[in-house]
């Protein structure tokens, strides 16, 4: 069993502290408030927690689950108190920028991103086996030391997740395909409805949204602070991505436009076809 430390209690800490004291292992949770910490005790999330970073001292591996803004700071404030040998690892939606700067803070770091979330934040919405069948990514460098590595890889496994592995810049260019890019297209989705000039319209259009709209618009119904902190910290690799989707409904609105039937019919025959790429592993 390894003893583990989670910095940060809310919806990704919380859901691995929920699976891992499941499996048995020592977790103590360490949140920014009281009320947090005490939710989690109370809820098994945690077998001890507080508020103060020192409780990571004698831990074996440490997650940090803050918010993305707030990973570099919190690694270089619990630094001093881990023992050589401590592996420490995050679990935040961007890499490249982050990376770097962790590696310096503490040899035994592993980059690592576990894919699942849902639309809403915070601890409450925490849950028993959210990894399961879902990717988790790990970006490990030249300077990744090899057993750390090998010992996140076994936790991460435990939990059930699909193992993947790749550079951290590599890692920011895929999310910003399929994590962040969608993102900003359903927020947009939902605005430009919300655009329609005509109340009665707009008034039936909310009406008679069924479960397309559900479907579509999810994650641009999500906590605008990961979003955010998504579109800052991966900025360069969304940019590219929002010119390439831009250039791609501007083909599909001309060839709508000169009633190109055909090759409306085509393009959506290939999305059609791609679409199955992307999910085929999925189990859920
Ligand atoms: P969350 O539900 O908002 O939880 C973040 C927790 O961090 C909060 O419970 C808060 O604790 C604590 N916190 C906030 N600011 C802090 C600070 N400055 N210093 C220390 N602790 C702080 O967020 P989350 O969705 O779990 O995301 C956490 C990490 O997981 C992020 O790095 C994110 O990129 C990554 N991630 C998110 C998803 C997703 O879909 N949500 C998926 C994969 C990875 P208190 O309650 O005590 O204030």
């Amino acid at each position: 069993m390894e003893r583990i430390a989670i910095v940060g209690l809310g919806l990704i800490g919380g859901s691995l502290g929920l699976d891992l004291t499941r499996y048995g292992h020592p977790v103590v949770g360490i949140a920014r408030r009281a009320e947090t910490a005490e939710e989690a005790l109370a809820m098994g999330a945690v077998t001890e927690a507080g508020t103060e970073l020192a409780l990571v001292t004698g831990a074996d591996v440490v997650f940090i689950c803050t918010p993305i803004d707030a990973v570099v700071a919190t690694a270089a404030a619990i630094a001093p108190y881990l023992s050589t040998g401590a592996v420490m690892t995050d679990v935040a939606s961007v890499k490249g920028e982050l990376v770097p700067s962790l590696e310096a803070l503490w040899p035994g770091f592993v980059g690592g991103h576990p894919m699942a979330g849902k639309a809403e934040a915070g601890l409450a919405v925490a849950e028993a086996g959210l990894f399961q069948g879902r990717p988790y990514v790990l970006t490990p460098t030249e300077r990744t030391v090899p057993e750390a590595l090998e010992r996140v890889r076994a936790i991460a496994a435990s939990l059930g997740a699909n193992l993947c592995q790749c550079h951290p810049d590599q890692h920011d260019r895929a999310v910003a395909w399929i994590s962040h890019l969608p993102v900003m297209v359903s927020s947009s989705l939902i605005l430009a409805c919300q655009g329609e000039s005509d109340p009665a319209i707009l008034a039936l259009a909310q009406t008679l949204a069924s479960s397309g709209f559900q479907d579509t618009s999810r994650v641009g119904g999500g906590v605008p602070e990961l979003g955010t902190l998504m579109a800052r910290h991966n900025r360069t690799a969304l940019l590219d991505a929002l010119t390439q989707y831009q250039h791609q409904l501007e083909q599909l609105k001309t060839l709508i436009a000169t009633e190109d039937w055909d090759a409306v019919h085509t393009t959506l025959t290939h999305s059609q076809t791609a679409r199955s790429v992307y999910l085929h592993h999925r189990q859920r």
